[in-house]
């Protein structure tokens, strides 16, 4: 038998945003269809038309094009299965939903919303009463829906549930499930504005699309007997479903809870204007619900589709852990070009120093063994902009051998050498003030200590003495070297 070539499928519904979930569950697609030699497409679900959000779909566009997740086939890029948006598919439903109803699989409801709202608190106390329709239209008679339809009353289309059996499906990571069909609800799979419910134009698109496997969150699991039951009933074959387990998040007190706003940024663009790369989020969120054979976490996109296999997807809750996703970050910092650190520290550099011309290399040698977030920087880097205020104390260093005294004398030392120069880079620097140290016949680090914190300002800085003058240049740290010899003498 010929293998079908895989299709996966993205369908988010534009709300606006993009939920790390969500952004799993289109990585993961993207990798078990490309890890297959598969197709990715992208469709938009938008059959919710209360719910549209303006400019979501640009969300959707900006986030998978920032993580590199590009579709085969979708809206924006066509492909033979078009169009991609649900709401310009309309037409194609209601013709499936008709057939239903010609079969006897499917009816005509003509309940109106009272009635439903009657139903729904008249059975409030009932707990047998499963909270769904009662299905005071499932047998009509003929008659009585022709008359209804020729008058014009608005109707929905229900599916026809049995009601008796149950129904199993196979699921890749869950495995089988059973449910009894008398749970399942006959639920709408046309509303009353002719739109399509999401529960039935997602079967009717995974089949015209030729999707052959569905991937998407286990909250789905409860839903996929009703799917199952439509494949059925238009004796389509079912896809292979893989669900993916719950993303939790961890409370103050160490349990863990469904991951939401109280435990931290949950939209991809909030982690972005927090100082994620796109790349770490990409590479972290992977491994939220998979686990690689062998034993290692950093991996490009690229790497993902190379050992990604669907047999790694494990049911059990993933934890999303912020700390982690620092490190990450800090790795995929540490592992860019000095170029690309500085192209992406650029902004934050001018945050602090909107026009000033700094030595950028320098800056950068010293931030990138330390930084986490690019967001950092500022905080980081304003010492360079406005010495702050620090006590003479800070001079006194038990392990360089420097008190009060010593370092008046270190700094009156240096301040002569370094007015001497006209070669300011670290390099000139260092020689310059290690040849100091010889001949005064001191350790490095009693001159250097004095020196590094009149020049910062502060005793822990990124980078030590010479760096942090080399990007002070020249005026300023002569300037900055007085003002310490000035708190040691006063
Ligand atoms: N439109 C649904 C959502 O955004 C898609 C679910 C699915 O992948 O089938 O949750």
């Amino acid at each position: 038998m010929q293998q079908k070539t895989v299709r996966t499928r993205f369908a988010p519904s534009p709300t606006g945003f993009m939920h790390v979930g969500n952004l799993r569950t289109a990585l993961y697609e993207y990798l078990i269809a490309k890890s297959l030699g598969g197709t990715f497409v992208l469709r938009i679900e938008d059959t919710d038309q209360e719910r549209l959000v303006e400019g979501a779909v640009d969300i959707i566009y900006n986030t998978l094009d920032k993580v590199g997740l590009k579709h085969d086939e979708g809206p924006d890029v066509g492909g033979e299965y078009g169009p991609y948006v649900q709401s310009e598919r309309k037409n194609i439903y209601q013709p499936y939903a008709e057939q239903l109803v010609s079969e006897g699989k499917a009816y005509y409801c003509f309940c109106s919303k009272e009635r439903l709202d009657a139903l729904h608190e008249s059975k409030k106390e009932d707990d047998t009463f499963s909270g769904g329709y009662d299905r005071h239209c499932r047998d009509l008679p003929k008659e009585e829906v022709d008359r209804l339809l020729h008058e014009g009353t608005p109707y929905v289309i229900r599916q026809r549930m049995p009601i008796e059996g149950s129904t199993t499906f196979d699921d890749v990571v869950y495995g089988s499930i059973t449910i009894e069909n008398r749970e399942l609800e006959d639920q709408i799979l046309i509303k009353s504005d002719g739109y399509p419910t999401y529960n039935f134009a997602n079967v009717i698109d995974d089949h015209l699309m030729n999707i052959t496997h569905v991937v998407r969150g286990c909250e789905y699991l409860t839903s996929t007997p009703k799917y199952n039951l439509l494949y059925q009933a238009f004796g389509w074959d079912v896809p292979t479903y893989v669900h993916l387990p719950l993303i939790m998040g961890k409370n103050e007190d160490g349990s863990v809870s469904k991951l939401s706003k109280r435990h931290g940024s949950t939209g991809f663009e909030d982690l972005i204007r927090e100082g994620y790369l796109p790349q770490t989020i990409v590479n972290y969120i992977a491994l939220l619900g998979w686990c690689p054979k062998e034993n290692r976490e950093l991996f490009t996109l690229q790497e993902l589709v190379e050992n990604f296999s669907i047999d790694g997807i494990s049911k059990s809750p993933a934890v999303f852990d912020y700390d982690k996703l620092t490190w990450f970050n800090g790795e995929y910092i540490r592992a860019m070009s000095e170029q690309e650190f500085i192209d992406h520290a650029m902004p934050y550099f001018r945050k602090v120093f909107p026009d000033a011309g700094l030595n950028w290399q320098v800056l950068a040698s010293i931030l990138q063994p330390r930084v986490t977030k690019f967001t950092q920087i500022p905080e980081m880097i304003s010492f360079l902009k406005v010495l702050p205020e620090y006590p003479a104390d800070f001079f006194v260093n038990k392990k360089s051998k420097t008190n009060l005294e010593n370092s008046a004398q270190m700094l009156k030392e240096s301040i002569a050498e370094l007015e001497k120069m006209d070669d300011w880079s670290v390099d000139s620097l260092h020689d310059a003030l290690i040849a100091l140290a010889q001949k005064l016949e001191v350790k490095n680090g009693t001159l250097l200590w004095p020196v590094r914190i009149a020049a910062a300002g502060m005793t822990v800085t990124p980078g030590g003495a010479m760096e942090i003058l080399a990007i002070l240049g020249k005026q300023e740290s002569i300037r900055r070297l007085h003002i310490g010899l000035e708190k040691l003498q006063a």
